[in-house]
C-alpha cells in the first residue's frame, strides 16, 4: 500500500504510540467489533455523561490502519458532545468515499484519506468509527 509519506508517518506514529489504549474503571459502555476480512478486533470503552464523551479508551489488535484509526478517533472525540462526535463520524465516512474533507477538529484524521484508494482497507479504517456510532447512539 502506497501512501503519502507524511500521512504514513502520522499513521505509524499512532500505530506505535497509540493514544487512549487501555481500559478504564469508571462506568462506561463497551462496544466490541470485528473486521473479519482483515482480522481486526476492537473493544471500545466510552464514558458519556451529560451528552458529552468524557473518556474513550480502546483495546484490540489488528493492522496499522485499524489500530491507528482507533487511536485517532478516541483522541478526536474526547470532550466532544455526542452530536459533534457523530458529525465527525459522518465526515470520516465522506473521507472514505474519496470526498475532500478537512478535520479542523483533529487534523491527524486526514492522514487516513489515502485509504479510500484501497477499498479492502476501508473497513479497517472505519471499524473504530462504527464502534463509536454504536456506543453514542445507544
Ligand atoms: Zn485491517
Amino acid at each position: 500500500m502506497q501512501l503519502d509519506d507524511l500521512y504514513r508517518r502520522v499513521i505509524m506514529d499512532h500505530y506505535k504510540n497509540p493514544r487512549n489504549r487501555g481500559t478504564m474503571e469508571e462506568e462506561s459502555v463497551t462496544i466490541q467489533l470485528n473486521n473479519p476480512t482483515c482480522g481486526d478486533r476492537i473493544s471500545l470503552q466510552l464514558q458519556v455523561e451529560d451528552g458529552i464523551v468524557r473518556e474513550a479508551r480502546f483495546t484490540g489488535e489488528g493492522c496499522s490502519i485499524s489500530m491507528s484509526s482507533a487511536s485517532m478517533m478516541t483522541e478526536a472525540v474526547k470532550g466532544r458532545t455526542k452530536e459533534e462526535a457523530l458529525v465527525m463520524a459522518d465526515k470520516f465516512s465522506s473521507l472514505m468515499k474519496g470526498d475532500e474533507v478537512e478535520f479542523e477538529e483533529y487534523e491527524d484524521l486526514e492522514a487516513l484519506s489515502g485509504v479510500n484508494k484501497f477499498p479492502a482497507r476501508i473497513k479497517c479504517a472505519t471499524l473504530a468509527w462504527n464502534a463509536l456510532r454504536k456506543g453514542v447512539e445507544n
